[in-house]
């Protein structure tokens, strides 16, 4: 079955425009255009006076690719099916760039990372798709990153043979945030070259990084600006998911759904939408699709979206909070003494990205969900952590769990988180792990390079 029902309630004038631009692991808490106090993301701040800024965006995963799945589908990762790195999109996953491509549109993706790559179906939709070709050992792909300037240029390439008759969607994604943290030699001064212990040296490298990644984003807008091409385009700048620097005890992303890792900077622009900040209404990279489809004139896919149309937000018709509206994330978290044994098998050879693999080593889903000051974390396989409850308003660091003191707060969270689950296990798509078949597929398509040897480098992230 494709979920494919929607009809255009006419087609786009030329020169419409859709641009999204995902900033790969860039948490609000470290941009500057959320108060952080190094000024990381200055063309961010200007970007801000032209469009909305959402403070209180989430994630509704602590991972790459389920989080994109989740923007470009308008559901979450339980029921589209794809819950962790490694799995390709189902085919009957109706996705943004197919539901363009179908009505017309010129469609360009530009990736840096092969988590978000062909590999996984991400190509789907897009007459262009431009990725660092990869590398398949043993079975796995491992990195096939590139550094953001590299990704732009393709992109503006692209900008620059782009047909005026026609409508466009171009799709950046950016991954220089990501761990490990190596700033290009234009940022690597930044914020001062004063010595720093091992950890604070650590935050400030990735500071530099989200510095780095917003003068790609300056670049992009600047060319588009450049050829006009902003006026009648609606603009996205989000991030996938934030960064956890040892606030809960690690170093990264994936793990946990604590809000370092869920916050994350949201930025909308285009045509008729007045520039403002819209602060205490939680919305979600949920409510992307949901809000983008009405806007270019294209009626939901069937099967429903569950994110909420923003348009009154960006409107400015709203304000003020919001507090009965849930929001859900969800992840596989590994247990801990299996998660250390990964962690250590990382170390020695990179991280495993196979979902085969990581069953194999022991986890189970958790999920969160966020509902008026409340906030709870709940592992769902047996054994594993205790759910944990916070009050975001007294306690948004998240450091004092109420799960004794909760008493029927948690009770009523947990009911309403588990019925969630329940029912969106129940429509849930299928997502099957990419294996030998694709990346054979690919190699003979010259996409993916299938070495005789294994390298001695090999090493693949989430
Ligand atoms: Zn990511």
């Amino acid at each position: 079955m494709t979920v494919f029902s929607g009809c255009s309630r006419g087609a786009p004038p030329p020169g419409r425009g859709l641009v999204i631009v995902t900033l790969d692991t860039v948490a609000a808490s470290h941009c500057s255009l959320y108060g952080y106090s190094r000024r990381t993301t200055p063309f961010l701040e200007e970007l801000a006076r032209r469009g909305v800024v959402f403070e209180d965006a989430f994630a509704p995963c602590s991972t790459t690719e389920p989080s994109h799945a989740t923007l470009f589908s308008g559901m979450n990762p339980i029921r589209n099916g794809v819950r962790l790195n490694g799995l390709v999109l189902p085919a009957d996953l109706a996705l943004l760039p197919e539901i363009l491509h179908k009505r017309g549109w010129a469609t360009g993706g530009f990736v840096s990372a092969f988590p978000v790559g062909r590999l996984f179906g991400f190509d789907r939709g897009f007459e262009t798709f431009d990725e660092k070709e990869m590398v398949v050992q043993k079975g796995r792909a491992v990195a096939n990153n590139r550094l953001g300037s590299e990704t732009v240029d393709r992109a503006l390439d692209w900008i620059g043979a782009l047909d005026p008759e026609r409508p466009f969607f171009l799709w950046v994604h950016l991954y220089d945030a990501h761990h490990p943290y190596d700033p290009p030699a234009e940022v690597a001064q930044a914020f001062g070259s004063d010595p720093l212990d091992s950890r604070a040296g650590t935050v400030r490298d990735y500071d530099r990084d989200v510095l780095y990644v917003d003068g790609q984003v300056r670049r992009l807008f600047e060319a588009l600006e450049g050829k006009g091409l902003l006026a009648q385009t609606d603009w996205i700048v989000a991030a996938d998911h934030g960064e956890e620097f040892w606030e809960h005890g690690l170093l990264g992303h994936s793990p946990h759904l604590y809000q370092e890792q869920l916050h994350v900077p949201l930025l909308m622009g285009g045509p008729e939408i007045a520039p403002g900040r819209v602060a205490g209404v939680r919305v979600g990279l949920i409510d992307v699709l949901p809000t983008l489809l009405p806007r270019l004139g294209i009626e939901p896919p069937a099967g429903g979206l569950e994110g909420r149309d923003l348009e009154p937000l960006l409107a400015g018709r709203v304000a003020g909070r919001d507090w009965n509206r849930p929001l859900f994330a969800v992840r596989r978290l590994y247990n801990q003494p299996s998660y250390a044994k990964l962690l250590q098998q990382g170390r020695e050879e990179g991280w495993d990205l196979s979902a085969s693999r990581l069953e194999e080593h022991g986890f189970g889903p958790a999920a969160a969900l966020i509902q008026g000051p409340w906030k709870l974390i709940w592992t769902l396989g047996p054994g594993r952590h205790a759910p944990e409850v916070f009050d975001l308003e007294k306690d948004p660091a998240e450091k004092h769990d109420l799960q004794d003191a909760g008493g029927m707060v948690q009770d009523g969270l947990r009911e309403r988180l588990a019925r969630w689950v329940e029912a969106s296990t129940r429509q849930a798509l299928i997502a099957e792990p990419a294996g030998e078949a694709a990346f054979r597929r690919l190699a003979e398509l010259g996409y993916v390079h299938l070495p005789d040897e294994p390298a001695s480098d090999a090493s693949g992230r989430h």
